[in-house]
């Protein structure tokens, strides 16, 4: 299949694995985050990380959508159904992330709460306009790659004059959150994490373009290669990590030129910038408090608003005491470093919101790794 096969090419694969064990400098140590979610998924998926020098090694980061949500957000969104009566309408990923009390939407579903998976914001809308008697609220999430069509949505419902119908906005923003990273204690005063650069989000970056990353790129002295989600796309890009910190180098590259601009998609950044500005502060899973991190809708659109149309009030929530989740998303630790791995926490009773996505670290290494963590036997 065109842009499928040719990214996912063996012989291509261990061509870039013996170019990368030529040219990496075996007296030092390489560190890549992998801040996206689906290049997390890639990476367990196809065993990329296998096919690496002994001194590559990758860390994932906290752009799993589904991952970053903080239990109080999910608390909100069921408490609308519970107790206010609304349809609340949200991907699949979210109906099963562990919310407060033991529920997740889906378990609030059975106490009757009235709560629909949708593929987008634009099945929340149709769902108000089958039932205007009732109120539909759509819980938004993720980065800026799921934001624009929310900005669409609130639009739509404001040019047909819904009155049924309002968001809460969980959209949060990728620039933001690598820029906190940088910024943790981990990265900045103890070099726990060492971050010698990033593999670039590939669908947030067909949205937002290349150039949003060059600020912390040169402020920072990491470099950033925007990459595809197929395997051959990661290895490029690890490749070209390995070249500019081989060669002193901190810039913006991209590797995955054949949907990604410098300057995004105008369209989509027009239609985000109208809907919603930017939060002060929202807090992560993970990650806590993070300033200018995550949006919200602007006044002119206030009545489409589920936090003011609700008049709701956040309320943070720890996760469970022995999910790693957060230290996961900070890149402190890995799955298997969790004692509910694998056996208390499985994709079908998920304990942490790392468990629940496809992209999230502890799915991915449950699907695909958790084989390779069992030594073999001699006979
Ligand atoms: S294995 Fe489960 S409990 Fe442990 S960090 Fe991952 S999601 Fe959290």
């Amino acid at each position: 299949m065109k842009y499928i096969d040719e990214f996912r090419d063996g012989a291509i694969a261990r061509k870039i694995a013996e170019r990368m064990a030529v040219e990496v400098d075996p007296a030092r140590k390489y560190s890549f985050m992998e801040f996206c979610g689906g290049h997390t998924h890639a990476i367990s998926r196809y065993g990329i990380a296998e096919l690496l020098p002994d001194n590559v090694r990758m860390i994932h980061g906290p752009g799993c959508p589904v991952c970053v949500l903080p239990i109080g957000r999910i608390d909100l969104a069921i408490r609308l159904a519970l107790e206010r009566g609304a349809i609340v309408c949200t991907y699949g990923d979210t109906m099963r992330v562990p919310a407060s009390d033991g529920l997740s939407l889906t378990k609030a579903k059975a106490r009757g709460g009235d709560i629909r998976m949708v593929y987008s914001g634009a099945d929340a809308l149709d769902i108000a306009r089958r039932e205007p008697e009732r109120e539909v609220v759509f819980f938004a999430i993720g980065f800026e790659t799921t934001t624009p069509p929310s900005a669409v949505t609130i639009r739509q419902a404001r040019d047909e004059g819904l009155k049924n119908f309002s968001v809460l906005c969980c959209h949060v923003l990728t620039p933001s959150a690598i820029t906190h990273i940088l910024e943790s204690p981990e990265v900045k005063q103890y070099g726990t994490v060492p971050i010698d650069g990033f593999v670039g989000p590939a669908h947030v970056s067909i949205v937002i373009g290349s150039g949003p990353y060059e600020g912390f790129a040169a402020d920072y002295r990491k470099p950033v290669v925007i990459a595809g989600f197929e395997p051959l796309d990661v290895m490029q890009a690890i490749l070209m990590l390995v070249r500019q910190v081989n060669d002193g180098r901190a810039e913006v590259e991209n590797e995955f030129t054949r949907a990604v601009g410098r300057e995004g998609n105008a369209f989509a950044i027009a239609s985000m910038a109208d809907v919603f500005d930017v939060r002060a502060s929202f807090e992560w899973r993970g990650l806590g408090q993070v300033p200018a991190s995550a949006l919200r809708i602007r006044e002119r659109y206030a009545g489409f608003d589920a936090e003011r149309r609700y008049d709701l009030a956040y309320r943070a929530v720890a996760d469970h005491p022995q999910c790693e989740c957060g230290a996961i998303l900070r890149g402190t630790r890995t799955p298997t470093q969790c004692k509910l791995f694998g056996n208390v926490c499985t994709p079908e009773t998920p304990m942490g919101s790392c468990m629940v996505s496809s992209e999230g670290a502890c799915a991915a290494h449950y699907a695909y790794g958790r084989f390779r963590d069992i030594p073999v036997v001699a006979a």
